[in-house]
């Protein structure tokens, strides 16, 4: 049997800032990119001010993700034994190897060698498809834009519309080489048709369907999948066998809940009103559906962020990409930048984590800390506020290594530091800088280069250059004085 490394979630090839750098040279991603953004945060704005009480469903999503995920272990072991009850088997998979390898058997179990599938993003995350094609098994995604990733070999980019980087024409390319069709036009109706003929055979045929699963509820121990297409549904009743691989975190405790994120969900993530399709499904039932019916529980790094208080609210997450839509980094960057399978800011935030900061380091920075995406969120994710916390983590576990210590950039911070502490050094260390800095102004009044670790800010824009007086000497000149005779005046009234 071929192994999987037990984390796959990121890809690894390099950091946030050199894979970002390669993606902004490529002037056709940005702008399908920026077209795809811009369409669906218009929608998305437009349907959440329809909404008198969108801020309270917010609030509730909040309350409701936050409360499940105080008690997760309560409401596990609530949905755990409901499904049991209904004729479900739970597993429980604490990392990739894990799922990889429970997935698998059952498929093998069951003879088959090929599966279908509906977006799942924990399969990604494990790198099922790959584990499985290496063991002898065909996957099939099942969903159009997964289906387009599939077949042109590529990396998904967003989590909601996975080829989101691509336009109409590479995807009409893709399709006439690699279903063979050179006569295929390029109406979205034609790519439709050519997805479901090549679809509807694999729905009729294929015995086994992997998912993943929107919630689990607890009070049921059923799941709940939105969908737009139609093909999940058609995974969940056609096939013998349906195994659904989901995070741990995805709890809820009653049926009750969807009511908010029913409404929420659709709205944040492609700007509808409801989910054409919403699936809810439990244990077996003879006659109707699959005869058999698995559930993963995917752990693979939860844990420890649950016990990270500052850093928990990330798995309040109900992946609806909002933040990525929102996000203007992610805008110019794409998805492929964040080299991981959750991009976007919440990827920023989520990867890192999953990896105990071992991979994805440069995601914490890669934000301008604006704010778009604490605003958007459905869950109230306060996005910045764990950046920072994120970042800290970062420099401290960089400065307890004897070269993170004595690195140049340590050494500047503290330095930085030691002079923010005090006025009178600030004010020292402002007019040394307004000496030094003059053989780097340019005639425009800004510096175009600066040395060493500096010369990040100015590889991309120039810097205003410090002015003759600063705002320090211009109060004590100006204000100072003033202030003080008028203090004068009321102490002498007053006596
Ligand atoms: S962090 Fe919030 S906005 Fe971003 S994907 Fe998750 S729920 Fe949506």
């Amino acid at each position: 049997m071929s192994e999987v490394p037990a984390q796959t979630a990121h890809w690894n090839r390099q950091d946030f800032p050199a894979a970002a750098r390669e993606m902004l040279e490529n002037s056709q991603t940005r702008k399908n990119v920026q077209h795809a953004t811009n369409v669906i945060q218009a929608k998305r704005n437009k349907v959440t001010a329809e909404m008198p009480d969108w801020e309270d469903l917010r609030e509730a999503g909040a309350q409701v993700r936050a409360h499940a995920l105080r008690h997760l272990d309560y409401y596990l072991t609530q949905f755990e034994a409901n499904c049991t009850r209904a004729g479900g088997h739970v597993h429980w998979a604490s990392d990739a190897v894990e799922a990889n390898r429970i997935i698998l058997g059952l498929v093998q179990q069951h003879q088959a060698k090929e599966v279908i599938k509906i977006k799942t993003m924990t399969s990604e995350e494990i790198g099922l498809n790959a584990h499985l094609e290496a063991n002898g098994v065909r996957p099939v995604e099942t969903d159009l834009a997964e289906l387009i990733i599939q077949l042109g070999k590529d990396r998904p980019s967003h989590f909601v519309v996975p080829a989101l980087h691509m336009n109409r024409q590479q995807v009409r390319a893709m399709f006439q080489r690699e279903m063979n069709l050179p006569d295929l036009g390029d109406r979205p109706e034609d790519l439709a048709t050519a997805a479901r003929t090549y679809l509807r055979e694999k729905f009729l045929r294929v015995k086994v369907a992997i998912s993943g699963g929107n919630f689990l509820i607890a009070d049921s121990g059923g799941i709940c999948i939105t969908e737009s297409e139609g093909n999940g549904r058609m995974c969940l009743t056609l096939p013998d066998v349906l195994i659904s691989i989901v995070g741990i975190e995805k709890v809820i405790p009653s049926f009750r809940d969807l009511e908010v994120f029913l409404q929420t969900l659709p709205r944040s993530a492609t700007g509808e009103r409801m989910n054409p399709y919403n699936s809810t499904w439990c244990g077996v039932h003879p006659g109707d559906g699959p005869k058999e019916f698995h559930v993963v529980l995917l752990d693979n790094g939860r844990s420890p962020i649950l016990a990270d208080k500052e850093a928990r609210q990330t798995l309040q997450c109900i992946r609806c990409a909002a933040c990525l839509n929102a996000c203007p980094v992610y805008h110019q960057t794409g998805g492929h930048a964040y080299e991981s399978v959750y991009a976007g800011p919440i990827g920023a935030i989520l990867t890192p984590q999953l990896h105990s900061m071992g991979e994805g380091r440069s995601l914490p920075y890669a934000s301008s800390l604006c704010g778009a995406c604490y605003q958007v969120c459905p869950v109230k994710i306060n996005i910045p506020e764990v950046l920072i916390h994120l970042r800290g983590k970062v420099v401290r576990e960089d400065q307890a290594t004897f070269a993170g210590k004595f690195s140049l950039w340590n050494i500047g911070m503290q330095a930085a530091a030691f002079l923010f502490k005090d006025a009178s050094r600030l004010a020292m260390a402002e007019r040394i800088g307004q000496i030094g800095q003059k053989p780097l102004v340019s005639k425009n009044g800004f510096i175009e280069w600066l040395p060493l670790m500096l010369n990040g800010w100015t590889q991309t824009r120039d810097l205003k250059a410090m002015p003759a007086q600063s705002f320090r000497d211009w109060w004590a000149k100006e204000k100072a004085p003033q202030a003080n005779s008028s203090q004068r005046n009321e102490m002498g009234h007053d006596g």
